[in-house]
C-alpha cells in the first residue's frame, strides 16, 4: 500500500459537526512507456504539437517496432484515417474516465472490443497519416481532453525531448514492501486473514520479499483499510495494509497468489 491513512483522516471535513470523508479523486492508471519492457526511447513534447501534450516517440530503425498498451483497458477504436490526421491508430479506454492514444502506426495487431494488459502489442511504429517520418504519436487523455503524460506517476518533460525506459510489461516475478506498524510486530499468519493460525511476526521496518498476493479479510493499517494479504513465504501472510510497497492496491507484476 502507499497512502497512509492519517492522511486520509486529516483531509476529512467537518461539516455541520459531522466528519464527512473528503471525495476520493479516481486514481489515474499506472501508464508505462509504451514499449516493451527494457527499451529506450527519445520522447518528444513541444508546445507547437497537436494536440499540444502529446509525445512523439523515436529510435534508430524504429519503423516496424512494436507499439504496447500503456496500461490496461479495452481497445476502443482501431481506425484507419487514411492519408491524413493519425493515420492508422488505435485508443484504449483505461476506465475512469482516461484514454490513450497510439497514432501513424504501421499495421494494427488489436480489434476493437478486446481486452488488453501491460505489454501487449497493439500495432507497429509507421508514418502513417499525416507523418513525415516513421515515430509513434501517444496521447493520455481526460474525459477526452489532452492531459500531460505520466510514466509511473512522474510527469513527461514538458518541453523537450528526454530518454525513456520501458518497464512495461516487465515480469519481475515478486516485489518488494517494507513493514509499517508504528513499533509494533506485525502477526505473520499461515493463510490470508486474521482467521488463520499466527505463525510468528515480522519487526517494524523490516524489508520483505513478496512473492504473490492475495485477496482475503479485511484489515484496516498504517496505509488504509485493504483485503490485500502478502505472501512472504511459504504459508506466511501478512495484511498488506501494513506494508509499504509503493503501490496502491496490487503490485504491477506481481501475481496472484
Ligand atoms: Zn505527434
Amino acid at each position: 500500500m502507499r497512502k497512509r491513512w492519517i492522511s486520509l483522516l486529516v483531509t476529512g471535513l467537518l461539516v455541520g459537526g459531522v466528519l464527512t470523508p473528503a471525495s476520493p479523486a479516481l486514481a489515474a492508471p499506472t501508464f508505462k512507456v509504451p514499449f516493451p519492457c527494457g527499451q529506450s526511447w527519445s520522447g518528444q513534447t513541444r508546445s507547437d504539437h497537436s494536440p499540444a501534450y502529446a509525445v512523439d516517440f523515436n529510435r534508430t530503425d524504429d519503423l516496424g517496432d512494436p507499439v504496447v498498451a500503456s496500461a490496461p483497458g479495452t481497445v476502443d477504436r482501431v481506425t484507419d484515417l487514411g492519408g491524413t490526421s493519425y493515420g492508422k491508430y488505435v485508443r484504449i479506454n483505461h476506465g475512469g474516465g482516461y484514454s490513450t492514444y497510439y497514432a501513424h502506426l504501421n499495421g494494427f495487431n488489436v480489434s476493437v472490443g478486446q481486452t488488453v494488459g501491460y505489454g501487449k502489442v497493439l500495432g507497429w511504429v509507421g508514418s502513417t497519416g499525416g507523418s513525415t517520418g516513421p515515430h509513434l504519436h501517444y496521447e493520455q487523455r481526460l474525459n477526452g481532453s489532452d492531459i500531460q503524460v505520466r510514466f509511473n506517476g512522474t510527469l513527461a518533460l514538458y518541453w523537450g525531448t528526454k530518454s525513456y525506459t520501458s518497464d512495461n510489461g516487465c515480469s519481475s516475478g515478486t516485489g518488494n514492501g517494507t513493514v509499517d506498524t508504528s513499533g509494533t510486530p506485525l502477526t505473520v499468519r499461515s493463510g490470508p486473514g486474521t482467521g488463520y493460525a499466527s505463525v510468528g511476526t515480522v519487526a517494524d521496518g523490516t524489508r520483505v520479499t513478496i512473492a504473490c498476493q492475495t485477496s482475503g479479510t479485511s484489515v484496516t493499517g498504517t496505509y488504509g483499510t485493504s483485503t490485500i494479504w502478502d505472501r512472504i513465504g511459504s504459508g506466511r501472510y501478512i495484511a498488506d495494509a501494513y506494508v509499504y510497497t509503493g503501490s496502491d492496491g496490487y503490485i504491477p507484476g506481481v501475481p496472484r497468489c
